[in-house]
Formats: structure tokens, C-alpha cells, sequence
């Protein structure tokens, strides 16, 4: 439904109510109106006055450290440098909420202390509290395929460097020219909700290193952990976090061993996780039962100019470290104009398992949304990847703040301004990209001050 000001309706505290907009003297632009809809829709001021940190009686509050960098995240500023002048120019002041008086906001070395000493945990909780928020509107209601609910889980890295370490870091021996070097750096695994189009962050956990876990009490620390140990961590407080509307993990080859798919078992997931080789179970009972048997089922996909040929083995029970059926889908993809096909195969278990082959296969590769939509965009288009401060602390808090921003461009853009999205196509980076040009271009022309709950 669309409102009198060219904006849907969305949910507003339960009820249905077009965001009135207009009512906000701020004048006109996608700035203004992705703000308002934030606030109104999600009680942004409320998630930012959430956040916390160690610092003690700050001049500069730390809901307003969040909304500068949820700013920051929005508007695709590249560096807490290239945001230092801008924090002195008025349309900015005013974007923040700053009365006309104030001559300086906060100096950027004040937000990398700050972050320097956040409390993680309450920046996740304002991703999840918004997340929580999209789910009671019912944002996420259809599901996608077969109606259920798919988390792509991976392993992010968004930098490396050979100079600056923190407890945090990770580290790794690298051959530069004749010399051995230490590099250091931090990786995250990431869960993405795949989606058509929308596709939202719900959470992500470090992968710890040998000091950070000598520090949490861990016994007999002989090295950083694996991305499996944060991802089982992970893949708990999905369940704990969210409750039961999640349905599918989706991962790569990492994930598709008897540990894993234990863990998600018990947490009432069922899995689509990559087979790579081809000698380990089950893929290698599957390829017996196989053999050189034509494939089950041919489809044609016009959209993708794809032909896909299909094999199915339900109810394999190879792995001793997994107790129930996995199911393995083959699928050789066709695509036009390629000399060979590409072939995918996939272990399934759970609730997944009520998928035709066919979906398993596209929920499967969706995956890859995780590198070519979300990865890809943070470090192209988000810097996400530019060091804007370092920290074991500072870096998780400022990701959640930027996730937080990543998620409400593409709430706006397609549960608000439902028909911008469409007119724009299906390349879901270049519509937002795009909308972040046009909220730059909004911000010069903001005549008057959002009036920010800070209560
Ligand atoms: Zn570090």
C-alpha cells in the first residue's frame, strides 16, 4: 500500500500507519525520508541511546558516537579522515542533531576512543533488536524457497596488516620477497538472511585468538581458533537469539561434516552445505549409487540461460559422526555459451530436505550472495575493509553500527520504496549504491536539524 507522500505503509508500533514524513520540517530528499522511516518504523534514536561504552563521565554521549557512525555507514564515508571536516559543516551538524550553536560536534579521535572501549555486545543487540523488529512487521512472512528461511554463514575478513595488532588480531606467516613476515588479522563469521533481494545481517561472531581466548579462561591455548569453533558458537546464538522462524543454514564445504551438522541439528536447523571431495562421505557413496546413470531430472532456467541436470540420493547414512539421513543433490549447470558445465553438489539434512533438488541446488549457490552481494559490496562500496580504527572491541562495534546501516538502506529501499527498487532492476548493489549518491547529494541541502530522541 503507498501513502499519500509516495512512501508504503509499514507496521508502526503494531499498527498499520503510513510514516508521516511531511509532518518533519526537514525538507525534501531520500536523507531525510530514510531517516524518518529508521526512526519512526524502527525507534533508531532508541536503538543508538542503546549503545555503550567503558569510558568514563564522556562529554560526548555514546548514542552519539552510534549515530555518527550509523552516519558514516550510510553515506559511505571512507575514512574517519575524509568524516573529520565534514563533522564541522552545518548540513552535517544538522543531519547529527546539533543545536545552531555548537561549534564542533565531537572530533574524530573522540569516536575512535570511544569505539576503542565499546560495549560490543549492546552494538549487536541494536542489529538484533532491529532484526527482531523487521521479523514482527513481517517483512520476512513469505520465506523464500518452499517457504522457508535461509542463513548463509561465512567467513569474513574484512583487513590485514603487517603494522597494526591488537589482542585480537589473528596471525599468519607470509613470504614477502626473501622475508618471512608476520601479518595480523581479524576474521568474522558472518550470517546473512538470503533473500530474493533483501538480504539483512543477523549476527557475527569473532574467531578468537590464542590471547583473547587465554583471556576468556580457555585451558591448554595452543593457537587461534578455526572458523568452525565461531561458527557452531554462531550458529547457538542464531537459535537463542531469534528463536524458531530461521529454518536453513547454508555454507560452504567447511560446514558439511558430521560436527557441524550435529550442532545444527540440535538447534533445529537443517543444512545445504557444499561437497567438495569426492572421496569423503557421503558424496563419495552418493557418486557409487550414481555411477553412470543419466541424470533424474533436466530443467531449463530462461532467466539465467541455464540448463540444469539434476541427481538425487536421499537418505545416505555414511557419516559415523552425524546420526540421521543426509541427502545429497548433483546438479551440472549448463550455462549458455560456457564450453563445460559447472557441477555443485550438496549435502542436505533437515528441514531442508523437503526441497525438490532443484531448490536445494539454488538455495545452495544463493550462498554465494554472501561474496558477490554483501562481502563484495562492504569492501567495494562500504570500505568496510579501511581500518578506521583498530581495536578487538572497536572493530566488531563499528561493524554492527555499519550492519545496522547496510540493513536499513535495503529496508527502505525495498519494503518502503517498493517501486524505486523495481525501477532500478535487479542488480541490488547498484539500486542501493545509487540511493547513496542521492542521500549525499540530500545531505547539502538539509535546511533544518533532525530532532533526535536523545531521552
Ligand atoms: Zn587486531
Amino acid at each position: 500500500m503507498v501513502g499519500a507522500n509516495g512512501l508504503a505503509r509499514e507496521d508502526v508500533g503494531g499498527e498499520r500507519a503510513a510514516v508521516e514524513i511531511a509532518a518533519e520540517p526537514l525538507g525534501r530528499g531520500r536523507l531525510r525520508q530514510l531517516l524518518a522511516y529508521a526512526r519512526k518504523v524502527y525507534g533508531l534514536d532508541r536503538l543508538l541511546s542503546g549503545c555503550r561504552d567503558r569510558r568514563c563521565d564522556p562529554q560526548i554521549s555514546t548514542a552519539l558516537v552510534a549515530r555518527i557512525i550509523l552516519i558514516l555507514g550510510l553515506l559511505r564515508i571512507r575514512s574517519l579522515n575524509a568524516l573529520e571536516p565534514k563533522l564541522a559543516e552545518p548540513w552535517m551538524q544538522r543531519a547529527l542533531g546539533a543545536s545552531p550553536r555548537q561549534r564542533r560536534l565531537c572530533s574524530v579521535d573522540t569516536l575512535a576512543y570511544a569505539l576503542q572501549r565499546a560495549d560490543v555486545g549492546s552494538t549487536r543487540d541494536m542489529l538484533v533488536r532491529m532484526v527482531k523488529k523487521a521479523e514482527r512487521n513481517k517483512v520476512f512472512r513469505e520465506g523464500w524457497y518452499g517457504a522457508l528461511r535461509f542463513v548463509a554463514l561465512d567467513g569474513w575478513e574484512p583487513f590485514c596488516s603487517y603494522h597494526q595488532h591488537c589482542s585480537g588480531c589473528l596471525t599468519r606467516e607470509v613470504t614477502v620477497g626473501n622475508e618471512v613476515r608476520t601479518q595480523y588479522y581479524h576474521r568474522y563469521v558472518v550470517a546473512l538472511l538470503l533473500g530474493e533481494k533483501l538480504e539483512v545481517v543477523l549476527d557475527m561472531e569473532p574467531i578468537l585468538s590464542a590471547d583473547v581466548r587465554r583471556e576468556r579462561g580457555q585451558a591448554n591455548v595452543t593457537g587461534h581458533e578455526g572458523e568452525l569453533t565461531a561458527a557452531k558458537r554462531l550458529v547457538q546464538r542464531l537459535r537463542t537469539t531469534y528463536g524458531g522462524w530461521l529454518d536453513v543454514v547454508v555454507g560452504d564445504a567447511l560446514y558439511s561434516n558430521g560436527p557441524f551438522l550435529t550442532i545444527a541439528k540440535q538447534c533445529g536447523f537443517g543444512v545445504i552445505a557444499v561437497l567438495k571431495k569426492e572421496a569423503d562421505e557421503p558424496l563419495r557413496e552418493a557418486l557409487a549409487i550414481w555411477g553412470d546413470d543419466p541424470p533424474e531430472q533436466r530443467i531449463h532456467d530462461p532467466s539465467k540461460h541455464e540448463d540444469i541436470e539434476l541427481w538425487d540420493c536421499p537418505d545416505l547414512d555414511t557419516l559415523s559422526s552425524y546420526r540421521g539421513p543426509i541427502r545429497v543433490v548433483r546438479a551440472n549447470v549448463h550455462k549458455a555459451g560456457a564450453s563445460k558445465p559447472g557441477t555443485w553438489c550438496f549435502a542436505v539434512t533437515g528441514k531442508a530436505t523437503r526441497l525438490s533438488a532443484d531448490r536445494v541446488v539454488r538455495a545452495g549457490r544463493a550462498r554465494w550472495h554472501l561474496e558477490n552481494t554483501g562481502f563484495c559490496q562492504w569492501v567495494k562500496y562500504w570500505r568496510f575493509s579501511h581500518v578506521f580504527t583498530h581495536g578487538k572491541d572497536a572493530l566488531p562495534a563499528l561493524f554492527y553500527i555499519f550492519f545496522a546501516a547496510f540493513n536499513l538502506l535495503q529496508l527502505f529501499v525495498y519494503r518502503q520504496l517498493g517501486g524505486y527498487g523495481r525501477d532500478r532492476g535487479r542488480d541490488v548493489t547498484r539500486t542501493l549504491w545509487r540511493l547513496v549518491d542521492e542521500m549525499n547529494g540530500d545531505l547539502e541541502r538539509l535546511e533544518h536539524r533532525i530532532l533526535w530522541d536523545t531521552s
